[in-house]
């Protein structure tokens, strides 16, 4: 996509997404009974992200595995390979942008393209707890990084997104690392595969970070709730080896691919109860 997409998208929203924060100093948690368009279902998720020790617990626990997966392939003296890269996902792995989501229920709205976009530009996304440091432990060992993420590959987002990394303190996020960053390119496949393939050309990749299983393994490319579920079990060794998986129950494959296109918040309701598993 062009910058001059990007700024024409930015000039048909409203102004300011996030502007009525900074001008009313009435928190707008006081309007949440106006939820007639949020998803109010998210409100749990987003307490877990924000709240719950356990979230925290989740992450650093993913991370001093992966921690460990560096560990062991630097004590292997004899390794004489390609150099050892990590691969990660960024939204919900990298970076936490539960303050967007609470921003949506709040303010009685769902998430779009538009939204993002503003959101991604204002570059202000905390770090998942144990990332920061992670990335900077990696990077002192010489290993490559690579973010590959589906924020838009656009150099307005791409330079919103390092600049948000690197206050962050993230590393490999000067002006000269764009090529750490492999966004989604317009017109191009959301799936990963490619992208992580091309990395693995170069390097050896001892992890892969991602909180959506397509950060993972092209095996749930697609895939409807119950062949992820068959593939899960199939690569079941995987998990917590090369495969480190981080929690996020706001939003993703988990939850898009329990409906099919097109239903109304209505019928979503109904059929999240029909699938439920009851007691017999
Ligand atoms: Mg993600």
């Amino acid at each position: 996509m062009t910058k001059n997409f990007f700024f024409l998208i930015l000039l048909s929203v409203s102004a300011g997404i996030f502007g009525c924060q900074s001008e009313n100093t009435t928190p707008q948690k006081n309007n949440i009974h106006l939820n007639t368009n949020a998803d109010v279902e998210s409100v749990l998720s987003i307490l877990y992200q924000q709240q719950a020790a356990e979230y925290r617990a989740l992450c650093f626990q993913a991370y001093n595995i992966a921690r460990q997966r560096i560990v062991d392939a630097k004590n292997n003296r004899n390794y004489k390979g390609k150099k050892f890269a990590v691969i990660t996902d960024l939204d919900e792995t990298a970076l936490d942008n539960s303050a967007s989501n609470a921003w949506l229920y709040l303010n009685d709205s769902t998430v779009n393209f538009p939204f993002l976009l503003q959101w991604w530009l204002k570059g202000v996304a905390d770090s998942v707890p144990g990332s920061v440091s992670f990335f900077k432990y990696a990077y002192e060992q010489g290993i490559d990084i690579y973010y590959i993420s589906n924020r838009a590959d656009s150099d307005i987002v791409v330079r919103s997104t390092i600049r948000n990394m690197h206050n962050l303190g993230f590393p490999f996020t000067d002006d000269t690392d764009t090529n750490h960053f492999l966004f989604l390119k317009s017109g191009g496949s959301s799936s990963k595969k490619l992208r992580r393939e091309k990395i693995e050309k170069i390097d050896s990749v001892l992890v892969f970070l991602g909180d959506n299983l397509i950060d993972l393994d092209s095996a749930f490319d697609g895939q409807p709730i119950d062949v992820r579920r068959k593939e899960v079990d199939r690569l079941k060794t995987k998990w917590g080896m090369n495969y480190i998986v981080f929690p996020n129950s706001i939003y993703g494959d988990w939850e898009s691919k329990l409906y099919p296109p097109g239903l109304t918040k209505r019928q979503k309701d109904s059929l999240r109860a029909s699938i439920l598993r009851n007691v017999n």
